[in-house]
């Protein structure tokens, strides 16, 4: 290994794989020194991933190789490492003269704690770890109430939200313009997906599409599951292929409804950095008293899409074969899960998070809490979605159903799993027992 005398900053890309508007990229690019930019497969994420057919992985895969290519024609090389972030990080100080690290912040908390560990570990050389807000518009304590306690509700979290967004929260950063700063030198291989433990599936990276029509439509359209009626930019914004102020500044003329979604993702995102409980725990600690049925043979027929109820079976059928599921659909298989089957919430999280494309610990664990009636600005315990009546308003046709649950009405196709009506009392009865 010989050593680079040239003095650099890293740029660290982890969950920001874009060169448009990457606000901790366009810092380091800005920092004087040349620029090295790097990407790690952190072995502590991967190892926990099951599936070696994992998608997320090809995305990523994707997303890496179009940087690559972008970074390669301005004369430079994305360095990509496999391995923990701190072996990767402590090989790259051997090998250059690094005087500063800089990367845009992550808010889960495995990234809080990894970061914190790489922050004393650079100090240590006398090496500076800058980090910057790049995926959401306000972060950490920025939208609070008057008190600086956290908001638990969505609506006020919401209203004081757009209260304080002012254009200067939108301004794009000029990343693009400032590629020249790159260190210079010969290209660095990709490691393929095989190196890193994983296969290639048929998922193939596509850089974003903002849909302004969609969008536009979308109060009207967002609840019919039929419908291409949502903007699928869901992984683009788990994996950061596409900027939150470019997104935002689309949505303020288009449509509220829309921008309220965005401020969901913030407010859970809060909500995670503000009660990281919410992990494993209910957010309101009563509702752990509940005793959940738990059985196992049932949450198999779940998962497969087999409960006898067309429109849950539709979406775990969609979820399965594509890593997408409706949002109204997720509402309802969720309902369906922890009310009709009474069946622990963190089970039905684990499934999704193992397969959505989209998975974002803090949505998934928000919505999956709302759904449960456990977390916080919660459908009150006592909604239990009807699916029938779910699906005579969301999908009065069918479409949805018959798209993948064809033989719904054929005489092989499974019997109800249980009875609306008494799966609604037993859940009642349940939640009402266990947080009295
Ligand atoms: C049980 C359950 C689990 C969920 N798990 C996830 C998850 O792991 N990751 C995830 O991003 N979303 C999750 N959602 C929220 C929502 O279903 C998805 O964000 C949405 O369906 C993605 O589709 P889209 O990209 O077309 O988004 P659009 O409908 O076009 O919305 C745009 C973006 O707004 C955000 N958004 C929309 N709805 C919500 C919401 N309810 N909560 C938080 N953010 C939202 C997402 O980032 C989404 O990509 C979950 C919902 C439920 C009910």
């Amino acid at each position: 290994m010989t050593r680079t005398d040239e003095p650099v900053a890293l740029f660290w890309f982890r969950r920001d794989l874009r060169l448009e508007d990457n606000v901790g990229l366009t810092h380091a690019l800005k920092s004087g020194y040349s620029v090295l930019p790097i990407f790690i497969f952190d072995k502590n994420i991967l190892e926990k991933l099951e599936d070696r057919h994992d998608r997320r992985l090809s995305f990523i895969h994707g997303a890496l190789e179009s940087l690559q290519k972008r970074i390669t024609a301005a004369g430079s090389s994305l360095r990509v490492m496999h391995g923990t972030p701190e072996e990767a990080l402590r090989r790259l100080l051997a090998e250059y003269d690094v005087r500063a690290v800089y990367a845009n912040r992550d808010y889960e908390p495995y990234a809080v704690e990894r970061d914190r560990q790489i922050g004393l570990m650079l100090d240590k050389s006398g090496i500076p770890f800058r980090t910057f807000k790049d995926q959401v518009i306000f972060e950490k304590n920025e939208v609070v109430k008057s008190d600086g306690t956290p908001y638990t509700v969505f609506t006020p979290y919401s209203r004081v939200w757009k209260k304080q967004l002012i254009q200067g929260d939108l301004i794009v950063s000029p990343t693009e313009q400032l590629m020249n700063n790159l260190v210079k030198t010969g290209p660095f291989p990709l490691p393929s997906l095989e190196e890193t433990g994983f296969a290639g599936t048929d998922m193939l990276f596509k850089p974003p599409e903002i849909d302004t029509g969609i969008i536009a439509d979308y109060h009207k359209t967002r609840n019919i599951p039929s419908l291409d009626g949502t903007t699928r930019l869901g992984i683009h914004l788990r994996f950061g292929t596409v900027s939150i102020r470019r997104l935002v500044a689309a949505a303020i003329p288009l449509s509220e409804v829309w921008l309220n979604e965005l401020i969901w993702r913030e407010f859970f995102m809060s909500i995670l950095w503000h009660f990281p409980h919410v992990v494993d725990n209910s957010f309101r600690k009563k509702y752990d008293n509940i005793s959940w049925r738990n059985n196992e043979e049932e949450f198999e027929r779940w998962c497969k899409g087999m409960t006898g109820y067309p429109i849950v079976d539709a979406g775990m059928r969609e979820l399965n074969a594509t890593g997408f599921m409706h949002n109204r659909v997720r509402m309802i298989t969720a309902s369906f899960l922890t009310k009709h089957l009474l069946t622990d919430w963190r089970w039905g999280e684990a499934y999704f998070a193992a397969r959505l494309l989209d998975y974002e610990l803090s949505s998934n664990n928000g919505n999956w809490q709302w759904a449960a009636g456990s977390g916080c600005d919660a459908a009150p315990y006592f909604r239990v979605f009807n699916p029938a009546e779910q699906t005579r308003k969301f999908d009065p046709d069918l479409s949805y159903v018959k798209r993948w649950v064809p033989e719904h009405e054929d005489p092989g196709y499974p019997r109800m799993i249980i009875d609306h009506a008494l799966a609604r009392e037993r859940a009642l009865k349940t939640y009402k027992e266990g947080i009295r």
